[in-house]
């Protein structure tokens, strides 16, 4: 282990533990130690949903809850520089990346501590219906109970604060599983929750293998939701298993974005190089599919490849660096083999290419919709450019997947946005802006196959808590 690698208990039930077992946390670029961590398992998990379980019986006000996550926010921005670089090293996010992560996280506290303190219920007009009358109605909204929290490497603190916020917010205690891959950011976020002054219990992480810890959470009945980002496979898996509970997923994308013949094709072209490439396209909503109406194309692709080809490829450390390493050897020799068949079926790579070492930022054209990188979710460094005969075929073939985050289109038509926006089949719709953007207070969630919830403090809080009717006779 490198000397200046990070070794990290458990949080378990408010205390720091070690268990004996420690799993090695490595830099997806140079593969070196960057930290190991106390490794748990399902007798931890049991251990920390018990001690959620307590807490929950000793509610904390609400004016309590949102102090606690003003001062998480205000601790984040002191230690910024630490959690950047804990994020760099253990995702191998270029720096520049991780910054402004760090920042974001910041800013998921501040508005999850504005809804803790606006947290309501609702007036029922009671004496609209005849039997109402003389009957005062009104919901409260109580915590739904113990969350348990599965999250992934890839926004390894600004995704785990999205659900560890709202919770707290919401008044739930948590268990968290983060991904094994990236698990030094969470526990670091912890550490700043009990600083803050977070009581035992409400917060609990549990790093280890992951379905003997997510077999807990399935099956422990206090566990009311589960909110967990990552793969389809998995997420469906866990709904499936937990019939009874709330499970909240948040999957993957094939991301598709529309460039019409009227668009700005340069600030186009500037948006997508920079959001089809950053994390090395390992964000859930990173460009993979560009459709461009046929008149434009050839303009549109003199402006775009050079933009990928000016991207620094190399050392997520460096402040200059645009596009890392992806996550492991696994995901890169599975993008480059789907690099490959796109190559072998008839596309022309117009960038990029190689499958060595880091793979470089990769635009292919003319990939049949048959083709993984067109149909899967790629989660690498690679984009897609096909023509498209018209914006009404671009929408079609961009709704053409199992898929349904996010997508984009790129008009100076008020007509033609509105019309995408109404017949594209996602969760969100950006228009002149790569469908890649999200800022932390919005309501952000997919369909179809990427999921069944919307996360942003004010809509996850409202997930996290359930309505309790009164009605009292006057
Ligand atoms: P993943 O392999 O599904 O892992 C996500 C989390 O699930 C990890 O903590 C993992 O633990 C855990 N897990 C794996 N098997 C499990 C099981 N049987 N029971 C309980 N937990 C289990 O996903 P990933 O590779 O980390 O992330 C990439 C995926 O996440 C992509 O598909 C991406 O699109 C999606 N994503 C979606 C959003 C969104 O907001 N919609 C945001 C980011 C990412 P281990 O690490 O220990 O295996």
């Amino acid at each position: 282990m490198a000397a200046t690698a990070t070794e990290r208990k458990l949080l378990i039930a408010g205390e720091w533990i070690e268990t004996g077992d420690w799993l090695e946390v490595r830099s997806p670029y140079s593969g070196d130690v960057v930290g190991r961590v106390a490794k748990g398992g399902a007798e931890e998990a049991r251990r920390a949903v018990d001690a959620a379980a307590r807490a929950l019986a000793d509610p904390l006000p609400a004016h309590k809850r949102a102090e606690i996550l003003v001062k998480v926010a205000g601790l984040i921005g002191r230690r910024h520089e630490e959690i950047a670089r804990t994020i760099s090293d253990e995702a191998g996010k270029p720096i520049k990346a991780a910054r402004v992560e760090a920042s974001r996280a910041m800013s998921t506290y501040t508005f999850a501590a504005v809804e803790a303190r606006k947290l309501a219920g609702e007036m029922i007009p009671m004496d609209g219906a005849q039997a109402g009358e003389g009957k005062l109605g009104f919901t409260l909204r109580r915590p739904i109970g113990v969350v348990g929290a599965i999250s992934p490497f890839n926004f390894p603190c600004n995704l785990v604060a999205h659900k560890l916020a709202p919770a707290l917010a919401a008044g739930c205690p948590v268990v968290l599983k983060p991904a094994s891959q990236t698990p030094l950011s969470a526990l670091l976020l912890a550490e700043l929750e009990e600083e803050a002054g977070l009581p035992a219990g409400w917060l609990s992480v549990v790093v280890g293998p992951a379905s003997e810890i997510g077999d807990v959470l399935v099956e422990d009945e206090r566990v009311k939701l589960i909110t967990f980002t990552g793969s389809g496979d998995v997420g469906w898996k866990l709904q499936e298993r937990a019939p009874r509970k709330r499970v909240k997923l948040e999957l993957g994308n094939s991301t598709p974005v529309i460039v019409a013949a009227d668009a700005d094709l340069d600030a186009a072209a500037t948006k997508l190089a920079a959001n089809a490439f950053a994390f090395a396209g390992q964000s859930c909503i990173s460009v993979q599919r560009v459709y461009v109406e046929e008149p434009a194309f050839d303009a549109f692709v003199k402006a775009f490849v050079p933009k990928v080809e000016a991207l620094k490829v190399g050392d997520p450390a460096d402040d200059a660096t645009d596009v890392g390493p992806v996550i492991d050897e696994d995901a890169r020799a599975r993008i480059g083999s789907w690099i490959e068949e796109a190559q072998a079926s008839g596309g022309k790579v117009l960038a990029g290419g190689e499958t060595g070492e880091l793979l470089k930022p990769t635009v292919i054209a003319h990939v049949g919709d048959d083709q993984k990188v067109s149909c899967e979710e790629v989660f690498g460094p690679v984009v897609i450019l096909n023509r498209a005969g018209s914006v009404d075929e671009a929408i079609e073939r961009a709704n053409g997947t199992r898929f349904g985050l996010q997508a984009g289109i790129f008009t100076t038509s008020l007509d033609t946005a509105l019309r995408a926006a109404e017949q594209l089949e996602f969760g969100g719709v950006t228009v002149n802006e790569a469908p890649t953007f999200r800022s932390d207070q919005m309501p952000y969630g997919g369909i179809k196959a990427s999921g069944n919830t919307k996360e942003g403090p004010a809509w996850a809080v409202r997930e996290m808590t359930e309505e309790r009717l009164v009605v009292i006779q006057r």
